[in-house]
């Protein structure tokens, strides 16, 4: 068998941009790219796999998550645990991604660098686990959604530089707190981080070919986030017709994230205060996020996966939340793959020639239901299957230490 070298057979594939469904006799794939649709294979050398008419879907991407949290009840007390407990969560939740069918995560902040060393370990390979674009530690102020755990920074100079520490460390995308959150103390819809620090933040990183995510819940801090040139948009609990069109004006890109309090509930361990809030917020959470589909706001899939009882793998339970609000099944494939892959960069998310391999083997037809996305048949990443059995085996030895 050459090396990286694989060959699916009689297969539907959902190819390009538009996830055209596609009956193919050959897909083939070479040095981690897609190098051929229907193309000869004669000569090839590789690994074959037929399909037997299954369908092929880009892998996953989930764009918000926290790869060093358990999903604990007090979800951020992970935090304190020893480097190699953190360690261990990251390792089984990379698994545990991969047998869902996400071969690629934005970590969108922990309390330090382990996320970028695990990220950087897998890129080079001595890891197996799904593609990592982590930010480090999320920058947010004095007194902020965060401040205990994140880059406290006060000030344009001061935001410079919390900027270039992230970066500097291996970050490929920037979170900034442009609100109060659900899930710590004090008002989510407050502002935090002023337009003019997050528009040095973007100055930054945008210079460097990096994308920037902000947290905001409302209005003015979506407001904010969006004059300041960010990226994507993160939950938006509490948007307005006006900052979800803002969204669109501003060709960014909403991850709502609306899954992540819907295990939130009294008695379990959670902070009263978050599961006040949470209860509270999470009608109207719905409702803002339905109003963002019927805009037509551009949403990238994210769970925001780590927090409290929201532990890694609910993409598809988040993308049901979509269809809920208006999408069609093929759109919420495509907010997990086309959109997240546009945010993500890297040519990931879309099945063509010349783009990363990473691509997942469903028995039935996404376009009709989802539920298929559950439990991938095969993952592929990078060129490479993904070996399902060992990624399993290894989940249920890790498990104990990683939680
Ligand atoms: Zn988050």
């Amino acid at each position: 068998m050459s090396s990286g070298a694989l060959v699916l057979r009689d297969g539907v594939a959902f190819v390009g941009p538009e996830l055209e469904r596609r009956p193919f006799s050959t897909l083939r794939m070479e040095d981690g790219l897609i190098t051929g649709i229907d193309e000869s294979v004669r000569g090839f050398d590789g690994l074959v796999l037929d399909l037997a008419g299954a369908f092929v879907v880009p892998g996953l991407i989930d764009c918000h998550v926290h790869f060093d949290l358990a999903a604990h009840p007090a979800a951020y007390g992970h935090w304190s645990a020893s480097p190699l407990t953190r360690s261990m969560t990251c390792l089984h939740n990379g698994l545990v991604a991969l047998t869902k069918g996400i071969t690629t995560v934005r970590d969108l902040g922990c309390i330090d660098h382990l996320v970028l060393d695990y990220a950087g370990r897998v890129e080079s390979g001595s890891l197996i686990g799904p593609r990592v674009i982590a930010a480090g530690r999320p920058i947010t102020i004095t007194g902020g959604h965060f401040a205990q755990y994140g880059r406290v920074a006060d000030g344009q100079a001061e935001v410079r530089k919390a900027v270039r520490e992230q970066i500097g460390a291996g970050a490929r995308v920037v979170k900034l707190m442009a609100t109060g959150g659900i899930s710590s103390p004090g008002d989510p819809t407050a502002s935090t981080l002023t337009q003019e620090e997050m528009a040095v933040a973007v100055e930054e990183a945008h210079k460097r070919g990096i994308t920037v995510a902000a947290h905001a819940h409302n209005r003015a801090g979506i407001l904010a986030a969006l004059q300041a040139g960010v990226d994507s948009i993160e939950h938006a609990a509490f948007a307005d017709d006006e900052s979800l069109e803002a969204i669109i004006s501003h060709q960014a890109t909403l991850v709502p994230t609306v899954s992540a309090l819907n295990n939130i509930a009294p008695d379990v361990g959670i902070p009263i205060e978050t599961v006040r809030k949470s209860l509270q917020a999470r009608q109207t959470y719905v409702e803002s996020t339905g109003r963002a589909i019927s805009a037509g706001v551009r949403i990238a899939a994210g769970t925001d996966a780590g927090t409290a009882l929201n532990p890694i793998g609910g993409l598809v339970d988040e993308l049901e939340m979509y269809c809920a609000g208006g999408m069609s099944w093929l759109e919420a494939v495509a907010a997990a793959t086309v959109n997240a892959g546009a945010l993500v960069g890297g040519g990931l998310g879309v099945i063509a020639t010349g783009r990363p391999a990473d691509v997942i083997v469903v028995d039935a037809d996404p376009g009709e239901a989802l539920t298929t996305l559950r439990e991938p048949l095969h993952v592929i990443k990078g060129g490479a299957l993904v070996d399902l059995p060992w990624v399993r085996q290894t989940i249920a030895e890790v498990r104990a230490v990683a939680s």
